[in-house]
């Protein structure tokens, strides 16, 4: 389950700090408000940890996805993995 931050829109909440974060199902709809004062929250932008997003890149998996990844080389050159369209 993805974890998202939420942030009072304004004022201050002694509860929730007016920063908290929060651990919901994917499909539930975005919280409005403050679970614990009901002022009004937004979600922090870009706040969203999904465990499976840290593992590291791999060159393959990121060129099979459409990416083109420069890998840099012993020689200190850099690759370019362009991605394998198939024909
Ligand atoms: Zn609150």
């Amino acid at each position: 389950m993805p974890i998202y931050e939420y942030e009072l829109c304004e004022g201050d909440c002694k509860v929730c700090g007016g920063r908290f974060e929060l651990q919901r199902p994917i499909k539930t709809p975005a919280l409005k408000e403050c679970p614990v004062c009901h002022k009004a929250v937004r979600k922090v932008f870009g706040a969203v940890y999904m465990p499976k997003h840290l593992k590291k890149v791999n060159v393959r998996d990121a060129t099979s996805k459409g990416f083109t990844v420069l890998k840099k080389t012993s020689k200190g050159e850099y690759e370019v993995h362009k991605p394998d369209r198939g024909i």
